[in-house]
């Protein structure tokens, strides 16, 4: 099962699957771009979604892939942007998913979803749909640098429900608007969401623009806690709380974090990307998972073929989709190569661990880690070193400097102006 940022789940059969052969790695969970043009600008876009990308699929070439995900066992396919819906082959897409057996899921900032849409959606075959919620109003729409755009949220998990849908919602969580944590856990639970994935803003994109907004590590050790306790509060009242996988790892709360049900027996257990889980961008590039770092890990481009095994070559050849398949402690750095949790934790989330260093292997976003520092008096804190160039996907880089810590202190809301409002 993927999450709505289209992250997979750490559910037992995955875990299970960890030694298989190279060849019985699959798609079973794709997160598609199916353009990068967007209707927001938000501070913290991994993509830095605005205007289409150059050569995107048309919808002739987007129902051929569709065809191949079929052929390959692709399970469940989550659309996302840019936003999907300014796709013109945005229903038929839906339909031919669902026409193969596969289920259509979408991830959306919801400004043009409105009850004629989300009809038209359910009617074609999609059943649930997570809606991207940063904050209360006003920070929400200053993150997503459009006043009006948490209104026009909620407008639409009402379309949403009306239409027969399931409403999920998603949040990136950073030094902006955590605390803004608990206050949301309420209105959710209010307006009947059902699943709320959370996660951390990673310095990819935009968000890399702005480091003074990102957590540092230590903030780990205040926030992760206070998420537990809305998760334990979400399972008595139906509302499912579970994190992002880039939200790490192996704190006190872990198995209460991870687990989907009361039963508490989850835990994370490394990245799926190019193992269960493949990413497309909207121009047909062929990544592990959808947030890796376009430059870096693009194992080829989608081209419609008579065969209809493109994409199965890009899938089975391609080496930047294979650096996961036999990841052992042994490819790890820094840090991570000598934590104790190492073989289990494979080093967390690669495109957040990349993010920082311009190298998967060594996390410091890991409440284990900053634990661990805690209990010698220490923190670890990120300074950036290097600015993004300025692409899709792409990233700065930081370095970590360790010093004296002996008290949590809630992280501060940065006082500079980090977004300015349009629209
Ligand atoms: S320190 Fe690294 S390997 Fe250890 S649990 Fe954290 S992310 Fe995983
Ligand atoms: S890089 Fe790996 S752990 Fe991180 S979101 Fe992608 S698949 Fe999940």
């Amino acid at each position: 099962m993927t999450d709505s940022q289209g992250q997979e789940s750490n559910d037992p059969s995955s875990r299970r699957r960890l030694n298989v052969l190279s060849t019985d790695f699959f798609p079973a969970y794709v997160v598609w771009e199916l353009t990068l043009a967007c209707d927001h600008a938000c501070a913290h876009c991994g993509s830095r979604a605005a205007v289409s990308r150059d050569h995107e699929l048309s919808t002739k070439e987007a129902l051929s892939l569709v065809d191949e995900l079929a052929d390959m066992g692709t399970r469940e396919v989550v659309l996302i942007g840019g936003e999907a819906y300014l796709h013109d082959g945005f229903y038929q897409i839906i339909r031919h998913l669902k026409t193969r057996g596969i289920t259509p899921v979408m991830t959306t900032g919801a400004w043009g979803l409105d009850l004629a849409k989300a009809k038209l959606m359910a009617e074609a075959g999609m059943s649930r749909v997570s809606v991207s919620i940063d904050g209360l109003e006003q920070t929400h729409d200053r993150m997503r640098a459009k006043k009006g755009s948490f209104t026009q949220c909620l407008n639409a998990l009402e379309a949403i429900k009306a239409a027969g849908m399931t409403p999920h919602v998603n949040s990136n969580f950073n030094r902006f608007n955590q605390s803004d944590l608990e206050s949301m856990y309420v209105l959710f639970e209010d307006i009947g969401v059902k699943a709320w994935q959370v996660q951390i803003t990673s310095p990819l994109g935009r968000a890399a623009d702005r480091p003074q907004m990102l957590f540092q590590p230590y903030d780990l050790l205040d926030f992760l806690p206070r998420l537990a306790r809305l998760k334990e509060r979400g399972l008595q009242k139906g509302l499912l709380i579970m994190p992002g996988n880039n939200l790490g790892y192996f704190g006190p709360e872990e198995a209460l974090l991870r687990s989907p049900k009361k039963s508490l027996t989850d835990h994370w257990a490394g990245c799926q990307a190019g193992r269960f889980v493949m990413g497309i961008e909207s121009d047909g590039a062929v990544k592990g998972c959808p947030s890796l770092q376009t430059e870096a890990y693009v194992g080829g481009h989608y081209k419609a073929d008579e065969s209809k095994s493109y994409l199965k070559k890009i899938w089975l050849d391609s080496t930047e989709l294979q650096f996961t398949r036999s990841r052992t402690r042994e490819d790890l750095w820094g840090y991570c190569a000598s934590c104790a949790l190492a073989d289990s934790c494979l080093g967390g989330c690669s495109f957040t661990a990349h993010g920082f260093f311009g190298r998967a292997g060594n996390n410091p976003m890991c409440h284990f880690r900053a634990r661990q520092f805690q209990k010698k008096g220490l923190r670890e804190r990120l300074v950036r070193v290097q600015k993004a160039p300025g692409k899709s996907f792409d990233s700065a880089l930081f370095e970590i400097i360790v010093e004296e810590f002996d008290s949590v202190e809630p992280p501060t809301r940065p006082k500079t102006d980090l977004v300015s409002i349009t629209g």
